[in-house]
């Protein structure tokens, strides 16, 4: 639910005023209308005069009635003659009253006396400042460049800052009075945010999002109910998942608590577990809004499967976080964030809705996030020439192998005192050996299969072909090269859809066959090869989609379920091996028509190593004019 915020001024009463509604969080009586009164202590180097449209806009907002609250402001160098006047009045004629006081200034004991709760104000984060800076100015403002504006005082960043001035101008005006005056300034850490991290698929996208919402939220425009505040992330060690936690709070501009059972368990028994559990999640609590991440999940283990002396134990625990998770008492303001290798082991009880429903499996970085990771890491570009290399060399690389990468290059390029050179990387990198003759055209004739199927069907936008140059010397299968394309993500599908999509996969193979009269050994290696996934689409075509000959459903869709599958009943084998073979002699059918075709793309990637969708309409266009021209003849 969306509610308005009475319009602020300037960046700096938008970013006080979220200050302002963050701190009242620990007044929720004031802020649900008891009559009270709260003392806010501004922080060390604000005035209180500061806040005066931010208190007025808020008071605006949270008073029922014109006369039933008041503010009122405190300097440090107010007499306590006039802190005790200005106090009684407000005291006696409003219901509700906020004082800002200024550090330093000294409260008379009379005027404490009536106060109800006292809280620290916390200074403007680099969010605060965002938003502000957006919502009054409409700048555009980083993480970085708020983190650098706030190291100025709070008077010169509301003078620097003006309606569609740019962040780097406004820095350099801040920056040139600093130095007039002697001072140094440092700039923030350049610890990467969420929003430039590659290789988290749609998990990027939730933190995104939920960025934004803690900022409706902290701004006062969002209600916790509304904000998404759990997610599980399940992938291989090293994909990166503690450092999608640590970005995303950056991006949120909040604190991490990061965590895990076995640091709980570290504590000793049962009971200080338990003890050590709760103290974190309070400590989030206290520090609201903030990211709690917990790493480890499947150790609490699943509490239907436990079978051994400590099943009491395991129960009590898996209990104690499910209690946390659920906040009898309200977890307002903390986001959950589990991380596992495996999410089949995880209590379904922690995954329930409402609790962490949310799961995106992170997968290793695909070719193109390889090598934005390892730049990132580098901190410096690539040679577009050895993009083939380093795909090759590094496939099946996690974030954290591609970092040790980075770092292993950096070093060398350290003790050597120069910049990093390419051979840098290749020192920790898996020796390769060149694809040639033979081999490469194999690879060639392979890639022009899937090519040429994917035009000749239609099946979704072709964007271009590649195959690579180099293999791995240690025995891991590397694909050796790819066809890219891409199938609307909504559409009117039918089976015709999917067994195109498996002539597309096979033709790879049946290109092979037709031109060399065998298969290489690269079309069926592995779960994620050719055969692999025509065999995959096949099965659910039948077991899940009702696509097949039979309409029964099974739920299975994973590669080791639907192999069970498999297993255990002939019928559904009998059917995947037929579609299979009929698919399999369409794609040969489709490469011996189509032979001058295919042949025109092989040898433009033999030669080159890709080829385009341009190059290949192209050549399609010259192969129909030719058959046109013979028929004519
Ligand atoms: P996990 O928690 O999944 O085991 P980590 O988050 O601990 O993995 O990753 C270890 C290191 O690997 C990180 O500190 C980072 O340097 C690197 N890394 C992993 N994934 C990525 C990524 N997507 N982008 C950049 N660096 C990454």
């Amino acid at each position: 639910m969306s509610k308005t915020i009475p319009p602020l001024g300037t960046p700096k009463d938008v970013a006080l005023y979220c200050t302002l509604r963050r701190s009242l969080r620990k007044a929720p009586d004031f802020l649900f209308g008891r009559d009270q009164i709260v003392m806010l202590t501004v922080p060390p180097g604000y005035c209180a005069e500061d806040y005066d449209n931010s208190a007025a806009s808020l008071i605006r907002r949270l008073a029922a009635e014109r006369d039933d609250m008041a503010y009122v402001m405190i300097a440090a160098t107010d007499k306590p003659r006039v802190i005790i006047k200005r106090l009684t009045d407000d005291y006696s004629r409003r219901r509700r009253v906020l004082i800002l006081r200024e550090t330093g200034a000294e409260m008379p004991l009379s005027a404490s006396l009536g106060i109800d709760i006292e809280i620290d104000l916390s200074p403007i984060s680099a969010m605060d400042l965002r938003i502000g800076c957006r919502r009054a100015y409409q700048i555009a403002v980083t993480h970085d460049q708020a983190c650098a504006m706030l190291e100025f005082p709070l008077d010169h960043l509301s003078a620097a800052l003006r309606r569609g001035r740019p962040p780097m101008d406004v820095l350099h005006r801040l920056e040139s009075v600093a130095a007039r005056e002697g001072k140094p300034t440092k700039r923030a850490s350049a610890s990467p945010l969420l929003e430039d991290m590659v290789g988290y698929g749609s998990a990027k996208s939730w933190g995104l999002e939920l960025a934004k919402d803690l900022n409706d939220w902290r701004s006062g425009t969002l209600n916790w109910s509304d904000v998404d505040t759990g997610i599980v992330l399940s992938g291989p060690p090293g994909t990166g998942k503690t450092q999608f936690a640590a970005a995303l709070a950056r991006q949120c501009d909040v604190p991490i608590i990061a965590t895990s059972l076995g640091r709980w368990q570290a504590h000793g028994h049962l009971g200080d577990l338990l003890k050590a559990m709760r103290g974190d999640f309070n400590r989030a609590k206290e520090c609201a809004p903030c990211i709690l991440f917990c790493d480890e999940l499947d150790s609490f283990g699943d509490r239907n499967s436990f079978s051994h002396d400590n099943k009491d134990y395991s129960i009590q625990v898996v209990n104690g976080f499910l209690e946390h998770l659920d906040g009898l008492d309200g977890r307002e303001g903390v986001v959950v964030i589990g991380a596992t290798n495996d999410i089949s082991r995880i209590d379904p009880a922690i995954l329930r809705s409402g609790r962490l429903d949310r799961h995106v499996a992170i997968e290793l970085p695909d070719a193109s996030d390889r090598l934005a990771i390892l730049q990132q890491h580098l901190g410096q570009g690539l040679p577009v020439g050895q993009y083939s290399k380093l795909i090759t060399a590094t496939n099946g690389f996690s974030g954290a192998d591609l970092a040790k990468v980075a770092r292993d290059a950096k070093r060398l390029a350290r003790r050597a005192k120069r910049d990093i050179v390419f051979d840098d990387l290749l020192v920790s990198l898996p020796d390769l050996i060149p694809i040639t003759g033979k081999h490469r055209w194999s690879l060639a004739v392979h890639e022009a299969g899937h090519v040429a199927a994917v035009i000749l069907l239609a099946h979704g936008v072709f964007h271009g072909a590649m195959i690579v140059d180099h293999t791995r010397n240690d025995g891991a299968t590397s694909p050796g090269g790819m066809a890219s394309y891409e199938l609307p993500s909504v559409a009117y599908r039918t089976a015709e859809t999917y067994r195109n999509q498996i002539v597309v996969l096979l033709a790879g193979m049946a290109a092979e066959e037709v031109f060399f009269g065998a298969i290489g050994d690269g079309s069926g290696a592995g779960s994620k090869s050719d055969l692999a996934q025509a065999t995959k689409i096949a099965t659910v075509l039948q077991t899940y989609m009702g696509m097949g000959n039979r309409l029964r459903h099974s739920l299975a869709t994973e590669y080791s379920d639907l192999e069970n599958l498999r297993n255990i009943d002939a019928a559904v084998r009998a059917w995947v091996d037929d579609v299979l073979e009929t698919e399999f002699a369409r794609a040969k059918e489709l490469v011996r028509g189509n032979r001058a075709f295919v042949e025109l793309i092989a040898n433009e990637l033999d030669a080159t190593g890709v080829v385009s969708n341009a190059q290949v309409e192209e050549m399609r266009a010259s192969v129909v004019a030719a058959d046109e021209i013979e028929t004519a003849a």
